[in-house]
């Protein structure tokens, strides 16, 4: 069966079981940012105006298997209840006879949000019985937690392996589209900007779009990696020493495959290596080849930026992870901003993802001329490896 959506679903007065993220940021039993709850608003309008009645899950913050008043859901069902401007009942735990009863009174239209799924070991083990209790609470499954969608949690694998009929919400409609489909079968040229602090956790991510991009573009400390494998001398740079032969080997095999690797040519520098973040200061900028043994190159310079506007240029989609520099300091943020100008300003499909990129690109105003920013961190970082996600995994193999 191929993947199904809610919007090609029949629910006409079904009772939905939808998997959301609500794992929202609270501070002393308030949440802080609601994106995440009226980001599910167009998928639960959408069941409500074709009369499905909603049981919705999701877990909340570092809940260890027991309950934990400190991650209760009970302040998101109110939430809720205010952006959907109609009452939301909140169940006091999410399985059980008292939640299946609730859960079997609702009539077309109403709303019931259960407690924490992280109350219960059952959820992150993917325990089936526990995966099997949540399936009796509704008639049709709808995943719309991209955040989750990498983990093989009772919810999101088990739940849909026993409903009788599965689907994605709204939002895992989108994630599918553009960083499954627009990535997977690009319109050529396809350029890729990668950056960030680590090598070591992108080298899936540099792996997979090897075998995909045009052009490559590697900005952040992890092009002091690149850089020093080729023979530059990078200071006092961040720098994976146990990398060096990777680097070779993953520019070796980007000269075999004929995909263009774009390096910085220059760098801003501080002098403050060993200091926090937030008290270095920029001391100049410096061509790539001439880092001073006592520098530590934090940004992309200027030139650089001129230099990647180019390989972006002709480019027809583009996907970026990874910031160019140590943009949370704002002397090194212009490399970033610099990206994050010149995709705004192409006639391509940009896609975003990675959890640090989301937030310079926020930081940027740009949010609206980006074709698409992915809303899941580590969830985005797993698509962009190439794998096949649990959550989708399971709609593929279930989906009826
Ligand atoms: P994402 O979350 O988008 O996948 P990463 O977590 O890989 O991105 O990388 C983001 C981090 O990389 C940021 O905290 C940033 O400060 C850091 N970074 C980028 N360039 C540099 C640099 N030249 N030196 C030190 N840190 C850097
Ligand atoms: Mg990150």
């Amino acid at each position: 069966m191929p993947m199904r959506f809610l919007d090609e679903m029949d629910i006409d007065g079904k009772r939905l079981f939808v998997r959301v993220d609500y794992n929202v940021p609270m501070k002393d039993g308030a949440i802080t940012d609601d994106t995440r709850i009226k980001a599910s608003l167009p998928t639960l309008e959408l069941a409500l105006s074709k009369g499905a009645s909603l049981v919705l899950c999701s877990h909340l913050g570092k809940a260890k298997g027991a309950p934990d008043p400190k991650f209760s859901l009970a302040p998101a069902a109110k939430r809720l209840s205010e952006l959907l401007g109609r009452p939301v009942a909140f169940a006091p735990d999410c399985v059980g006879p008292e939640v299946l009863k609730m859960a079997q009174a609702l009539k077309s239209g109403e709303v019931l949000l259960l407690e924490n799924l992280r109350f219960h070991e059952g959820e992150t083990k993917g325990d089936p019985a526990f995966a099997a209790e949540l399936a009796r609470l509704g008639e049709v499954y709808v995943n719309d937690a991209f955040g989750t969608a990498h983990r093989p949690h009772a919810s999101v694998s088990g739940v849909p392996a026993v409903m009788a009929a599965c689907c994605g919400g709204l939002l895992l409609k989108k994630e599918w589209e553009f960083l499954g489909k627009a990535l997977e079968s690009p319109v050529r040229p396809y350029v890729a900007a990668t950056g960030g602090a680590k090598v070591s956790s992108k080298l899936g991510v540099l792996r997979h779009l090897l075998s995909k991009v045009d052009s490559l573009i590697i900005g952040g400390a992890m092009a002091n990696t690149f850089l020093k494998a080729q023979g530059l001398g990078m200071g006092a740079s961040l720098v994976e020493d146990d990398l060096l032969d990777e680097a070779r080997a993953i520019l070796a095999e980007a000269a075999e495959k004929g995909v263009r690797i774009a390096l910085p040519v220059d760098f801003v520098i501080s002098r403050d290596a060993g200091k926090p973040l937030g008290e270095m200061t920029a001391a100049g900028v410096v061509d790539a080849k001439s880092v001073p043994a006592d520098a530590s190159a934090m940004d992309v310079g200027p030139a650089t930026v001129e230099f990647f506007a180019g390989v972006l240029a002709p480019a027809k989609t583009v996907v970026w992870n990874g910031p160019m520099g140590a943009f949370e300091n704002p002397a090194f943020a212009e490399g970033t901003m610099g990206v994050a100008r010149i995709l705004a300003g192409l006639d391509a499909v940009t896609v975003i993802g990675g959890g640090d990129t989301i937030a310079a690109v926020g930081l940027s105003g740009l949010e609206d001329k980006m074709t698409f920013i992915s809303t899941g961190g580590g969830a985005s970082l797993e698509f962009m490896e190439g794998k096949e996600l649990p959550a989708f995994k399971a709609l593929r193999e279930y989906g009826k």
